[in-house]
């Protein structure tokens, strides 16, 4: 019977990993399809600054406007992009359109800062910084209002290049935040080397926070570190006005989430960048 078992196993197996393998294949094809016809698009969420209540940056997060599957959030393609080798050109449009997005909102007075996130993959590539200045001087946007999200996988394998890179985007006037913090592989020697001026406190910590003591206990611990490194701090994913009050009193510089504003395409998000400028 065990055997049998095993048998069924293997092939239900196989047969899974065959229809994986096309569909990755078939992804692959489709996402290069979706560069060329210029499918990707990107949505913006405010980042508030807690004390004012004031919107100081805003956040790119690419979605895939497909013809057939409608808006195809990140975490469905983008891992597909990485492997397939495509997650620099696929970048290096998020950086183009987020860049654009700042000039047109700079000459309507809209004066924020930009967050970009970026892939591990993109980041090793050694034409990155080289393409973001020379984008940057195309789109007369100044570095500072440009910050790159990375996260802890960045530092994984070459940390001694990625040191090097982070430090030139750096010395460039480009603004680095760790995201996710606290859920990679955290080490606090990087903290400690790295140019890093912010701190993105993870989504799974503040989501319970008024109940789950340890998330607290976690959350004030990452805002004490960030404040003692002279980074500051932003909490994802505030979903409702006691999260707000709570990471308000703990001290966290910035707030990011649904309670705040969805991420939402540029024309949409401006009534409520005006209300939030003044
Ligand atoms: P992230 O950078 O940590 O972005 C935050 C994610 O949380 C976004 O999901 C955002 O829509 C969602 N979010 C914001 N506020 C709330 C909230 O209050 N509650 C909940 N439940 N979720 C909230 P999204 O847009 O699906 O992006 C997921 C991830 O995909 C991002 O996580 C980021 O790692 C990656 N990503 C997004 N855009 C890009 C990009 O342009 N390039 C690369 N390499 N990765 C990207
Ligand atoms: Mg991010
Ligand atoms: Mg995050
Ligand atoms: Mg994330």
């Amino acid at each position: 019977k065990a055997k049998r078992e095993g048998k069924n196993n293997i092939q239900f197996y196989s047969a899974d990993l065959a229809e994986e393998m096309s569909g990755f294949y078939r992804m692959e094809q489709r996402l290069k399809l979706a560069l060329e016809r210029d499918e990707f698009v990107l949505h913006f969420q405010p980042q508030i600054d807690m004390a004012s209540g004031r919107v100081s940056a805003v956040e790119a997060l690419v979605r895939w406007n497909c013809p057939e599957n409608g808006m195809v959030p990140p975490l469905q393609f983008i891992p597909v992009a990485e492997e397939a080798g495509l997650i620099g050109a696929i970048g290096e449009q998020v950086f183009r359109k987020a860049c654009a997005q700042w000039r047109a909102w700079s000459d309507q007075g809209f004066l924020l800062k930009m967050a970009v996130n970026v892939s591990p993959l993109q980041f090793r590539d050694d034409a990155f910084i080289g393409q973001l200045a020379r984008l940057l001087g195309e789109m007369r946007m100044p570095p500072s209002y440009l910050e790159i999200e990375i996260t802890e996988g960045v530092l994984m394998g070459s940390a001694e290049k990625a040191l090097g890179k982070l430090k030139a985007l750096r010395d460039m006037g480009i603004s680095i935040a760790i995201d996710d913090f606290g859920t990679g592989y955290s080490s606090l020697q990087y903290l400690k080397e790295l140019p890093i001026s912010c701190l993105k406190i993870d989504a799974s910590f503040v989501r319970e926070i008024q109940t789950n003591g340890k998330n607290l206990a976690i959350v004030k611990t990452i805002e004490a570190l960030g404040r003692n490194l002279q980074m500051y701090t932003v909490a994802e994913g505030i979903e409702e006005q006691a999260q707000y009050d709570l990471l308000k009193d703990i001290g966290c510089t910035m707030g990011q989430g649904y309670f705040i504003s969805h991420p939402m395409a540029a024309e949409k998000l401006e009534p409520l960048l005006r209300k939030l400028m003044t």
